[in-house]
């Protein structure tokens, strides 16, 4: 139902479901709401009125109360709970105007009600009312749908990193405060690898930044390529990049970064004059693991087997237990 919202002005794009059992209610308010522009529907039971309203999207829906097997009350139920209906606003035609009749079908979901016999000119004011709000509502709704696209976006925005399009900084830390709780809850065991490009600034100082920037774009792909669906990577700072791996024990976490140092150390990157070669080093730590006891601690882990990995030399991966066996 993306159609402009109707206006109560212009009934020559307002579509009218009449709803009646007798034939000649029927006829008499489709040839009065014709003869003032509007496009009529008809029903001639509550079955028919419900399968018109899907197929013809009536902008407002005149309805007896008196029908065989469907009333007018369910009807106006029935459409009432249809989460998939915009606001059609329904109008009870009725010869039951008692005060329980006229609560009883106010409460079913009708938003108005006139009595039979009905002077024509006061149904037809209460018809141009409703579609006054029914407009109103359909603006309403159509700018919750863009508040909602809008939303979307700018929440995607907020948690990525605008040259990578990887995570975060900041959702790194969120998605692996997550991961870590599920760790504990599950038992199963949570890894993280970090990976820094190695004298990443000579490619900036040589070619320059707007290289520079290929270079981190190219290498957040093939991290990103190498990891699994479930796997979290995020742009942790300029040059470094960070992946959550679920379910990863240390031994498995340093396949995935060995994966990563192999392809990054055989790609060929390119801007538009030079062809250039990188490496990358790599620090990974997995939980659980003794005496670690917050997600920053397991980072710190792995952040100090990176460093090991830099002072030894560069393009390799360290595990922290690695470290640990060396201190
Ligand atoms: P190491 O092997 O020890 O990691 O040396 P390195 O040169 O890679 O590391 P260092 O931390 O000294 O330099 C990182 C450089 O990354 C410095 C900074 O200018 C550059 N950098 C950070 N963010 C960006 C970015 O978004 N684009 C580009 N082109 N460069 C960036
Ligand atoms: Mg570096
Ligand atoms: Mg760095």
């Amino acid at each position: 139902m993306t159609e402009p919202p109707v206006r109560a002005d212009d009934p020559e794009r307002t579509r009218i479901l009449v709803v009646d059992d007798v034939p000649d209610n029927v006829d008499i308010l489709d040839a009065r709401l014709s003869s003032r522009g509007y496009l009529v529907v008809t029903a001639t039971n509550g079955q028919e009125a419900l399968d018109r309203v899907h197929g013809e999207a009536p902008h407002l829906i005149l309805c007896d109360v008196m029908m065989p097997v469907i009333d007018g009350f369910e009807v106006s139920r029935r459409i009432k709970s249809d989460t998939s209906l915009p606001f059609i606003p329904i109008i009870l035609v009725t010869a039951k105007d008692t005060a329980e009749d006229i609560v009883e079908g106010l409460e079913a979901g009708a938003d108005d009600y006139i009595s039979k016999p009905y002077n024509f000119k006061e149904l037809e004011a209460r018809v141009r009312a409703m579609l006054r709000i029914k407009r109103l509502q359909d603006e309403l709704d159509q700018k919750n749908r863009e508040l909602e696209v809008a939303n979307k976006r700018l929440r995607k925005l907020s948690i990525t990193d605008g040259l990578t399009g990887l995570f975060n900084h900041r959702h790194v830390h969120e998605l692996l405060r997550d991961e870590w709780e599920r760790s504990l809850r599950s038992g199963e065991p949570v890894g993280v690898a970090m990976l820094d490009l190695d004298r990443f600034k000579s490619i900036n100082d040589t070619y320059g930044h707007p290289t520079g920037d290929v270079v981190l774009y190219e290498t957040a792909r093939i991290i990103s390529e190498t990891a699994r669906e479930i796997d979290m990577v995020g742009r942790y700072g300029g040059e470094e990049f960070i992946a959550i791996l679920p379910n990863t024990d240390e031994e498995a976490a340093a396949h995935f970064a060995e994966r990563v140092r192999e392809r990054v150390e055989a790609h060929l990157y390119r801007d538009e004059d030079n062809e250039i070669r990188m490496t990358v080093s790599c620090g990974v730590a997995s939980a659980p693991l003794e005496g670690i006891d917050s997600p920053e601690a397991l980072l710190k882990q792995a952040d100090e087997a990176l460093y090991s990995a830099k002072t030894s030399g560069r393009n390799r991966v360290i595990r922290s237990s690695e470290v640990a066996a060396a201190e």
